[in-house]
């Protein structure tokens, strides 16, 4: 197991965020597993808040309440 620098785990963050950043403001945005379009569920769909892959292969939960999600 290697274990990854600090930096190379900001970036992923930084990715995460942007990536569903533009999730949310409606761009068709490709999974990165499969390139199935990925799905975003708001606060109030019934569901647990995140982007979803279809195929299920790709999550990003969103925690309402954690600071870093609040933008
Ligand atoms: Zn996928």
């Amino acid at each position: 197991m290697t274990k990854r620098s600090k930096e190379e785990i900001l970036e992923e963050i930084e990715e995460m965020y942007l990536l569903r950043k533009k999730v949310m403001s409606g761009e068709k945005i490709p999974c990165p597993k499969c390139g199935e379009y990925l799905i975003f569920y708001g606060k109030n769909s019934g569901k647990h808040p995140g982007i979803f892959c279809p195929n299920n292969d790709f999550e990003i939960l969103i925690e309402y309440g954690n600071k870093f999600f609040e933008k």
